[in-house]
């Protein structure tokens, strides 16, 4: 679905950028003007578990039609630091970062977007985020080590490189060494939900991760919803806590959503009048995976999260 978007996204800008429609009475009466709009708001570089250059993926985004576009890396703007000033032509950048938090004792993802990437509060949220993942690093090697994988910290930061350290370096690494074949069996047998490579770490609250957003004068979205697999009833208390920490907008497509996915989604917003964004997610080019960009040309006016954010 990703991919038919993004086709038809670049036919659309590449022949009619100002495409001049005639309304249902015919060539006589006035034609108005649809400026095409491609979006992504979620997409992680190699400065987080992604596997493009920052650099590299803001300009292959503008170079598939991306019209505004944010890296979101997990808990770090490096990657969005070392790129922003080398914006491609056409393409607007807004700052964006996926924050790590929980809500009870689920672990949940926050989209940043828009914020001053200088605001000392939101950069000591981010210092302490950089910390929890190096504490859990180790951690996560030791369990490996346990299970019979020893060099599991050197490998995975080698493979790191400096990035923001996560359970899919640790994922890279065991397949590199032959512990497991792909990725997604280091997640399903060792490294997802319940398993020994999953660790319990302590992320701030959600209402201090909106809260840091906020303060910093960015939008915070809740994303991806349905991957937290909560009942119809838990997700909506979680949408009204995310509400009240003064979140302002919810993640209705994410990668290759199904339509259905989304309607339920625009619901979860409608309720509580919250603004929309969307995104690919994009880490890397995959068989099954989302392409860059959403066409929101058909979105209904004044709920994107993009109409009220300026260019960085
Ligand atoms: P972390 O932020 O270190 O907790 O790692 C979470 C990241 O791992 C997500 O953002 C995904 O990119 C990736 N991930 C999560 N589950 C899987 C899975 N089953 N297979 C492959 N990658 C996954
Ligand atoms: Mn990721
Ligand atoms: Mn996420
Ligand atoms: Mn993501």
């Amino acid at each position: 679905m990703g991919l038919i978007l993004r086709r038809n996204a670049r036919h659309l800008l590449r022949y009619s950028r100002q495409l001049t429609l005639s309304n249902e009475r015919g060539d006589l009466s006035p034609r108005r003007s649809v400026v095409i709009a491609v979006i992504d708001f979620h997409t992680h570089s190699a400065a987080s578990d992604g596997a493009l250059r920052a650099r590299d993926l803001v300009a292959r985004a503008a170079d598939e039609g991306v019209t505004r576009f944010a890296l979101t890396d997990h808990d770090t703007i490096a990657g969005y630091l070392s790129m922003a000033q080398c914006v491609p032509h056409g393409l607007d950048l807004v700052s964006g970062v996926e924050l790590s938090c929980q809500w009870g004792r689920v672990g949940i993802h926050v989209i940043g977007l828009g914020f001053d990437e200088s605001n000392a509060d939101l950069l000591e949220h981010l210092a302490q985020l950089d910390a929890s993942r190096v504490d859990r690093a180790a951690r996560i090697a030791h369990r490996l080590e346990k299970a019979g994988m020893p060099g599991a910290l050197e490998g995975a930061l080698e493979i790191a490189a400096g990035a923001q350290i996560g359970r899919p370096h640790f994922a890279r690494w065991m397949m590199a060494s032959g512990h497991v074949d792909t990725e997604q069996d280091a997640f399903k047998r060792f490294l997802g939900r319940g398993k020994p490579g999953d660790i319990s770490v302590l992320w701030p609250a959600l209402q201090c991760s909106v809260e840091s957003i906020i303060q910093a004068g960015g939008v915070a979205v809740l994303a991806h919803p349905l991957e937290y697999k909560m009942t119809a009833t838990r997700l909506r208390a979680l949408r009204d806590a995310f509400c009240e920490a003064g979140g302002q907008a919810i993640e209705v497509i994410n990668g290759r959503a199904n339509p259905g996915d989304a309607d339920q989604l625009w619901r979860l917003a409608d309720e509580r009048e919250l603004m929309v964004s969307v995104g690919s997610d994009f880490h890397r080019d995959t068989p099954y995976g989302a392409g860059l960009g959403v066409d929101v040309t058909a979105f209904p006016e004044g709920r994107g999260v993009w109409e009220v954010l300026c260019a960085a």
